[in-house]
């Protein structure tokens, strides 16, 4: 951390940090925790850690007789006050990995300020200790450094985040916690009412209702860093609460939103990790990312393009190429450079298991080798041709045309899938990822920005049976195809949004509906009554009678940006307190039971009265 002028002073105590070797000679007193004890017979030394860092306490039976005593009875973690003399270590003995290590501090007096029970597992060391009780102890896990420095730049971040945002002239208004449902997609946390039996409240799944009645009421620039909440089945990256930069801003176009987004980034990157970001970033059509990568948060970093072979394929003799041609389905090929040599017979049906998993019905693949071929004039050409898999089935011109098509050189593998397109894309698109993780083709250190716009409005919902939005149903429709917006709604586009952080999605937005009888429209077409719709966003509705400006907004999901920045392989570690996968915190052990009188004011009798054990 950085210690600056304000937080430096403290009368009763000086921060590790804060003491350099211009002090040696000088005596200070230090509060923080021993974190690690040393008896080496007549010196003891401890490593003494506060919130700024550490620094290695000596004591010298020969020098303070008193203080060396009470140094023989600390243990790791205990609370102590130590009064000492600055002095530069001897050499051969500095530690370069500590910002303090060419000092140390010779102690005059010690204080056991208080005592510490056997810790459950070591705190800073690299030992397994398993999450549950890392969870339960958490208290401890954020003493380690990992932990601590997370959670320090988080706080630097939404200061960044404020500070820029302020300056821009928005306005941090909250929003409420305690709300009505509305489901946006996913399943609410509900809260009963005391007051009014059988209602509840809902926690919110995002404020979008009420950033957009703020826009109603005239004020223009708002955001919040504020929580959200979604009951959902968890997976490695998701909490059930979760917090958002969220963001509106009326009178503006999707250029304005995307503008702000990245001033907004490139100002955090560079006063936090002194990096000058490519802008402006790149945009990428949603129909394209999904062509070319096969996904709507395409990793950019790295290639394997998805190119489409329909064509080279139309009168294949491969029947179920031209079988599913004739459906309507698409042959798309990805290209792996130098595949010969990287991926062994072995490797190759290994593969055909793991795109199954993707979704795929089987997977043909062709290498790129070479063939001595003799020219009219009697001359011997070696000359780069398709073989193995499924290259006997394909005729010497389409080979060519394969090879151009996607840049093939000898050595290369060829990967096909003949699916609809939708499904060759999501198989291909997920192969391309196995393969760039597996092969280590994605570049360390790069910071890839990405923006995909232009999203489809809807989509159609196998499970629902009707078409649901791709985004929220507040999302403006692209003016261009409001003419077909009844006749042909898979058709329609909608002015949205993605932001796209090293092939992750970091946040999205749309430029919103702001004429309630276009937003009843929607609600019509995706088969929301309208005395449900009234019901639901009946006061979203009026609001929008009332004079409504036009406006947009972007969400950004903090805590993955962090757990991205910071290097983590789960949101978990940049969050203090965190739940598990089965959404349970091992520390306050909710959620838990509560008494039947708690109950009976709110109304409730549970269906199920035993209390199963919690699944952790
Ligand atoms: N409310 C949306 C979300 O939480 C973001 C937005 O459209 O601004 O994903």
């Amino acid at each position: 951390m950085e210690i600056t002028a304000e937080n430096k002073k403290d009368a009763h105590r000086t921060l590790c940090e804060e003491i350099t070797g211009q002090d040696a000679g000088e005596e200070f007193t230090l509060k923080g925790w021993v974190m690690r004890y040393r008896d080496h017979g007549g010196l003891i030394f401890i490593d003494l850690r506060d919130y700024s860092g550490v620094m290695q306490i000596v004591f010298d039976e020969n020098i303070k007789g008193e203080s060396f005593k009470t140094a023989k009875k600390l243990k790791n973690e205990y609370v102590v006050s130590v009064t000492g003399t600055v002095r530069n270590r001897p050499g051969g003995t500095e530690n370069f990995h500590l910002k303090t290590g060419k000092i140390e501090v010779l102690a005059n007096a010690v204080q056991i300020i208080n005592t510490c029970e056997t810790l459950p597992f070591q705190i800073d060391e690299e030992a397994e200790v398993n999450e549950f009780t890392r969870l339960k102890y958490r208290y401890l896990d954020l003493r380690s450094k990992r932990l601590k420095d997370n959670l320090i730049f988080r706080s630097n971040f939404t200061f960044l985040i404020r500070e820029f945002l302020n300056k821009r002239g928005f306005f941090d208004i909250e929003t409420p916690f305690l709300t009505k449902s509305t489901p946006e997609g996913s399943r609410d946390f509900l809260v009963p009412s005391r007051l009014n039996h059988g209602h509840f409240f809902a926690l919110p799944q995002s404020p979008q209702l009420f950033k957009q009645i703020l826009m109603v009421s005239g004020f223009e620039r708002y955001y919040q860093i504020v929580r959200c909440f979604r009951d959902e089945d968890l997976r490695a990256d998701r909490q059930p609460e979760f917090t958002q930069l969220d963001i509106e801003m009326s009178f503006v176009d999707m250029e304005d939103i995307i503008s702000i987004a990245e001033e907004l980034f490139a100002s955090i990157f560079e006063k936090l990790l002194n990096i000058t970001l490519d802008r402006p970033f790149k945009i990428l059509d949603y129909e394209e990312a999904m062509d070319k990568y096969g996904s709507d948060k395409p990793d950019t970093r790295f290639g394997l393009i998805l190119t489409d072979l329909t064509d080279i394929f139309a009168n294949s003799q491969l029947n179920i190429f031209r079988d599913n041609i004739s459906k309507g389905g698409a042959i798309k090929a990805v290209c792996l450079r130098n595949g010969g040599s990287l991926l062994s017979r072995k490797d190759i049906d290994g593969l055909l298991t793991a795109t199954k998993d993707f979704g795929a019905k089987g997977l043909a693949w062709t290498r790129v080798g070479q063939d001595n071929q003799v020219s009219t004039n009697g001359k011997i050409a070696v000359v780069p041709t398709l073989e193995g898999g499924i290259a006997k089935f394909i005729a010497p011109e389409e080979k060519n045309a394969i090879m151009e098509r996607l840049g093939a050189k000898n050595g290369d593998i060829i990967f096909y899938q003949a699916d609809t397109r939708k499904t060759a894309n999501a198989v291909l698109g997920k192969l391309r990822l196995y393969l760039a993780k597996k092969f280590n083709l994605i570049p360390a250190g790069k910071f890839d920005f990405l923006w995909v716009v232009n999203f489809p409005l809807f989509e159609y919902s196998e499970e629902e049976k009707r078409l649901v939005s791709v985004h929220h149903p507040f999302t403006s429709p692209s003016e261009k195809d409001l003419n077909i917006l009844e006749l042909e709604p898979l058709s329609v586009k909608s002015d949205s949004y993605d932001l796209v952080f090293n092939g992750e999605e970091i946040g999205g937005g749309s430029i919103r509906i702001h004429n309630p009888s276009l937003q009843e429209k929607i609600f019509k077409i995706l088969s929301i009554s309208p005395e449900n719709a009234r019901l639901k966003f009946g006061f979203l509705l009026d609001a929008l009678s009332f004079g409504a400006p036009p406006h947009g907004g972007i969400a950004f999901g903090i805590d993955r940006i962090l757990m991205l920045l910071r290097n983590e392989s789960s949101i978990r570690d940049v969050i203090a307190f965190p739940k598990t996968q089965k959404a349970y915190c091992p520390l306050s052990d909710a959620p838990s039971p509560v008494d039947d009188a708690q109950l009976k004011e709110l109304g409730i009798r549970l269906y199920d009265a035993t209390h199963k054990n919690i699944e952790y």
